[in-house]
């Protein structure tokens, strides 16, 4: 008969007890509940895990609420995190935005949880750290504080009660500039947009009509964008999505989108149903299990710290505001706070 040596039985109990410590996956809470719940990202290398609206993002980076060219609104909802690359492209997009095409700078909405995810209100996507929503609103003239990041609200640019009806005078100057700039980038895989923004564009572009292809009429999308970035380059666990159509999608789609067939009600069966209608169960909440498996690190990793390389150096401060007249004090300081230090003095 065959013994275990002393040293490996010792290992195989140990193995056995860490375990047993490790905390057991909860697989029956809802994973929009699960993902809501980690205020720092996991501590592993950043990747992005699953698509776009099932997944999970590994590592994330923090976006600095206050940049050159940017605020972070709705700092209570902590979601500026995602992958490296999208904070990297954020800085780049704000600054070329308020360098090159003359935007004051970007009011940026939500990003991701830290750990990606699920979230329990407002979207589908924003799951892996690769969308961003920006407000079609230019930054004003001053540093916001965090309260008014809190309240202030998104002007919308359609007509109160309609579907994509655009406001005539509420069209931010220069936002079809801002729009083709996002568009240029080759990591951006997508822009989604009201319906009435992309008519407006298509007919407004003039000769040069390829970037209009990554603008994509959607739902809702009357107060922000959403830009998407492509799969990174050697994110093996994250799935892409199938590229869009040839073409400037200014015909058929489009046509199709402004018809207002997308927000009918399915037509209603013309035969009365045999038996007596069961009322219909909404479907179980999504739960770990439905998510890709990764995603059970991902929620379980130790705290990391989420400090990206950044070009700008947040922990400088915002500085003077570029945009000029007005700009005085930031009445939110230096926060930038990831690693618990230099905490809120703001309102
Ligand atoms: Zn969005």
């Amino acid at each position: 008969m065959r013994t275990i040596p002393i040293a490996a039985a010792f290992s195989l109990a140990l193995l056995a007890t860490s375990a047993l410590a490790a905390e057991k996956p909860d697989m029956t809470t809802a994973a929009k509940v699960l993902f809501s719940r980690p205020k720092l990202p996991s501590d592993q290398p950043p990747h992005p895990v699953g698509f776009y609206a099932k997944g999970c993002l590994a590592g994330g980076v923090q976006l600095p609420i206050n940049g050159p060219d940017w605020q972070v609104m709705r700092l209570s909802r902590n979601r500026n995190w995602g992958m490296p690359q999208l904070v990297a492209f954020l800085e780049k997009f704000a600054n070329d935005a308020h360098d090159k095409d003359g935007w004051p700078g970007l009011l940026v909405g939500d990003m991701s949880q830290p750990r990606g995810g699920p979230m329990p209100t407002g979207h589908a996507s924003h799951q892996i750290g690769l969308d961003v929503d920006i407000w079609y609103d230019p930054m004003p003239s001053h540093w916001l504080s965090r309260d008014e990041r809190e309240k202030t609200s998104a002007s919308s640019l359609t007509k109160a009660g309609t579907h994509f009806d655009m406001l005539p005078d509420r069209w931010p100057k220069g936002l079809e500039k801002v729009l083709k700039r996002a568009a240029s980038y080759p990591e951006v895989e997508r822009i989604f947009v009201n319906p009435g923004v992309k008519k407006r564009l298509c007919e407004t572009a003039g000769a040069d009509r390829d970037w209009l292809r990554q603008l994509r009429p959607y739902y809702l999308h009357n107060d922000h964008f959403h830009v998407r970035l492509r799969c990174p380059a050697g994110a093996t666990e994250c799935t892409h999505q199938a590229p869009t159509a040839a073409g400037d999608g200014c015909g058929k789609d489009l046509d199709y989108w402004l018809s207002g067939q997308p927000w009918k009600p399915p037509p209603k069966p013309t035969k009365p149903p045999e038996k007596p209608v069961k009322p219909v169960k909404p479907p179980p909440p999504l739960t770990l299990a439905g998510l890709p498996k990764p995603c059970i690190d991902v929620l379980y990793a130790p705290d990391g710290g989420g400090k990206p390389a950044y070009a700008y150096d947040p922990l400088a401060g915002p500085g003077p505001l570029k945009a000029g007249a007005g700009g005085g004090a930031d009445p939110i300081g230096k926060v930038i706070g990831r690693d618990g230090t230099g905490a809120s003095v703001g309102n």
